[in-house]
């Protein structure tokens, strides 16, 4: 697990993420808590009026610079950064608790030394229930308790030993409030870095996941689809069709030669074509609803969605167009063509089609009809009317 210090600043990737997730709930108990706050604070007017009655407003005109400023931390607390955020916090709560720490040196009567627990009470406050992050209640501490201990030794009427209980009590609780201070926000941290462990680590596998999917469902060869892929997007059209009546066509792409080509050129240089022949049927495919997939060998397969038999042949068309129109050198055809072209065969869903592979067997026919017809062109097939063959 990433090392959580022991100011129990986070590592990086789970801090922002912890910045980001718990900020709303913080600033709800900020604002939440300050009010209750200083509801509190404010009641304590009347204990210092009972303690310390020879300070007159004093203790109140102090509390209510507190509130105010307490107010204005309430409206600003959505708006600020978490740092900020949390230093104004704790420089607020140090001042609210030297109040109470500077009325308890003021006072002269003889009741006013048992005020210091209002001290007390502000300490367990910044700690428990305002639950101020553990730095700046380290700073809160630390500046709290030189005031608190010159406070005690320097206020007259207290004796001696009265000084030095106070003093071991100041001690005691700041310790205590820190320690438990320290444990709370520890143990949330912890908690939050472990889920944010687990979220990653699920995020991970499902990246993983989808990659391997992608992996096992492509061609290495050209990058397309594969053959498996393809009886997928087929056996989905095809179900489609069946029950929303949405038509596809079915396109069945062989290279012409292809034989010839590898015995001329060298099979590398063949799987340089196919991977050549592969990308200019994709583009021509881009931004149509169609999957094209690498059937097999030479030859290449396409599902064009929501497409009938006019649309197949278009395409079809188009297909055999572009690959001639790129004018790869084939120089040993047997034809009188001198680049490598394709032939395609096009069939259609029919309501007749009980399954995708006769539809498969249709378009079959037709690609070997259009390379008995001289090969470069493509064919057509009516899925249950093999009479229907056109060119
Ligand atoms: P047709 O016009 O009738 O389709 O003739 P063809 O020569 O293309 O057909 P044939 O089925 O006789 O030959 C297909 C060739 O495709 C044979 C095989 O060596 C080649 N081939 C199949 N897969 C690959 C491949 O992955 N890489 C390369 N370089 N050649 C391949
Ligand atoms: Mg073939
Ligand atoms: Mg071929």
């Amino acid at each position: 697990m990433p090392g959580i210090g022991l100011l129990l600043g986070l590592p990086p990737g789970p801090r922002e993420a912890f910045e980001r997730d718990t900020e709303r709930q913080r600033v709800r108990q900020l604002r939440a808590t300050i009010v209750l706050g200083l509801v509190f604070y404010n009641l304590y007017n009347l204990s210092n009026f009972i303690l310390m009655q020879e300070l007159g407003w004093l203790p109140t005109i102090l509390r209510l610079a507190v509130t105010a400023a307490g107010g204005v931390l309430i409206g600003a607390v959505p708006h600020l950064g978490a740092r900020l955020r949390e230093t104004l916090v704790a420089i607020a709560m140090t001042g609210a608790s030297l109040v109470p720490l500077f009325l308890f040196w003021l006072t002269r009567s003889s009741l006013g030394p048992y005020s210091f627990s209002d001290f007390f009470l502000t300490v367990v406050y910044a700690s428990v229930l305002l639950v101020l992050r553990f730095p700046a209640a380290l700073l809160y501490t630390a500046l709290c308790l030189p005031l608190a201990l010159a406070a005690i030794w320097t206020q007259p009427i207290l004796t001696h030993e009265l000084c030095w209980a106070l003093t071991l009590q100041t001690l005691t609780a700041l310790i205590f409030l820190l320690v438990s201070n320290w444990l709370v926000q520890r143990m949330h941290r912890e908690s939050y870095v472990e889920v944010w462990l687990r979220t990653r680590e699920a995020r991970e596998l499902e990246t993983a996941r989808r990659a391997f999917a992608d992996l096992s469902a492509t061609d290495a060869l050209t990058g397309l689809a594969n053959r498996r892929r393809f009886d997928e997007a087929l056996a989905e059209a095809h179900a489609r069709a069946r029950t929303a009546g949405i038509p596809y066509a079915l396109l069945m792409i062989d290279v012409d030669h292809f034989k010839r080509f590898n015995d001329a050129y060298g099979h590398p240089a063949g799987d340089g074509c196919l991977r050549s022949v592969a990308g200019i049927l994709a583009a021509e495919l881009s931004g149509r609803d169609a999957l094209i997939a690498r059937y097999g060998g030479e030859e290449f397969a396409v599902v064009l969605r929501g497409g009938g038999m006019d649309g197949g042949a278009r395409l079809a068309a188009q297909l055999v167009e572009a690959v001639e129109a790129h004018a790869i050198a084939h120089g040993q055809r047997p034809d009188t063509g001198c680049f490598v072209t394709v032939s395609v065969g096009v069939a259609a869903y029919e309501v007749t089609s009980a399954l995708p592979t006769a539809v498969m067997r249709a378009a079959d026919a037709a690609l070997y009809e259009a390379k008995r017809r001289g090969r470069n062109r493509h064919a057509l097939f009516g899925a249950d009317e093999p009479e229907a063959l056109t060119a």
